[in-house]
């Protein structure tokens, strides 16, 4: 059944592709977002856009009667949040609250939260299932994490509806919605900039971990099987229960095995040398998605990381053509 809901951080990556397919879905969609990550122009075509704090918007925008919010704003940057952790804490815990407050107020029945693998921090065995033990070892899983542990009192309190989603490392794109930030930190995006010749080398954070060649390992999630996550947990939301899924293929990548994915389908040598370690980085994060699988009906149908960086580097080689002038 089609719903009239509030999409926070829909500007964004994840935001975007999960707005524009809740869209075709058929929902109702506005979008809300302050730009200061975003692109109005990475707002669906078919939902209502408002430009502000996802709180501040919140607190008059759900008067209007909406049957959910899907909250992705947020900042989400692992070696930024161990600088400026203020920035994590406000942004991240103190907007969500005042959404979740805002919510209450106006009796806004469901909620699906961002959450993050980043909330486990090192795990004590892999995969990770829900059940293992949270001990983030950066600020943005700690304040992902507070946000979940509010989630679960707001809903078991006040009958909310509630679903984190704690997301591995989502890649990939959406035909033109895609992963484009000002400032690229994360892998395959920065691999592909050097494919384009944007960069001319990547650096592998670390090659003294536990993992078999050293480098650190992710499990990488095709943003489209994550957005299919989000409508099947909009629908099985109950009210007054906090249900928290991780979202992964359950397979390990390490950085040198990404890089060499990306030679693969781009055909370039992508020059790579070792760096230090990035602060806050655990060696290995995998997710045991079973429970998506099991409670949600979820299966993810992109899991092949080729698959992956071939539907990143058409989206990269597409935003060239786009904005270069060069
Ligand atoms: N990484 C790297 N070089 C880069 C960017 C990332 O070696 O230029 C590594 C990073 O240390 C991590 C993995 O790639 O082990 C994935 O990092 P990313 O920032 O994409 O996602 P995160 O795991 O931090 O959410």
């Amino acid at each position: 059944t089609a719903m009239k809901l509030v999409v926070t951080g829909g500007a964004g990556y994840v935001g975007s592709v999960c707005a524009a397919r809740l869209i075709e879905a058929g929902h109702e969609v506005v979008v809300v977002d302050d730009l200061s990550t975003g692109h109005a122009d990475a707002v669906p075509g078919g939902a209502r856009f408002i430009e502000g704090d996802a709180a501040e918007t919140a607190e008059t925008l759900l008067g209007e009667g909406f049957d959910g919010v899907l909250h992705f704003a947020a900042k989400s940057l692992v070696g930024e949040s161990m600088q400026d952790p203020g920035k994590y804490w406000n942004g991240n815990v103190v907007t969500s609250l005042r959404l979740l407050d805002a919510m209450r107020v106006h009796g806004t029945p469901r909620l699906v939260f961002s959450s993050t693998a980043a909330t486990y921090g090192e795990p004590d065995s892999s995969p990770i299932p829900e059940s293992a033990a949270t001990r983030p070892t950066n600020t943005y899983g700690a304040s992902k994490l507070a946000i979940d542990h509010a989630i679960t009192s707001y809903a078991r309190a006040h009958g909310l509806a509630a679903v984190s989603l704690r997301y591995f490392n989502v890649a990939g794109a959406y035909g033109a919605y895609g992963e484009r930030h000002a400032t690229e930190t994360h892998l395959i995006p920065i691999v592909l900039q050097v494919a384009t010749g944007d960069r001319e080398q990547v650096q592998i954070y670390g090659e003294d971990y536990p993992t078999e060649d050293g480098t650190a390992v992710r499990d990488y999630i095709h943003v489209v099987d994550l957005a299919d996550a989000h409508q099947l947990a909009l629908a099985g939301a109950a009210a007054g229960e906090h249900r928290i899924y991780n979202l992964g293929n359950g397979t390990g990548f390490s950085v040198r095995q990404v890089i060499e994915a990306c030679r693969e389908v781009t055909g370039h040598p992508i020059p790579a040398a070792v760096a230090p370690r990035r602060e806050g980085d655990p060696a290995a994060l995998v997710a045991a998605a079973g429970r998506a699988r099991e409670e949600l009906g979820w299966t993810p149908e992109r899991a092949d990381l080729a698959g992956i960086v071939g539907d990143a580097w058409r989206f990269t080689q597409s935003r060239r053509g786009a904005t270069a002038p060069r």
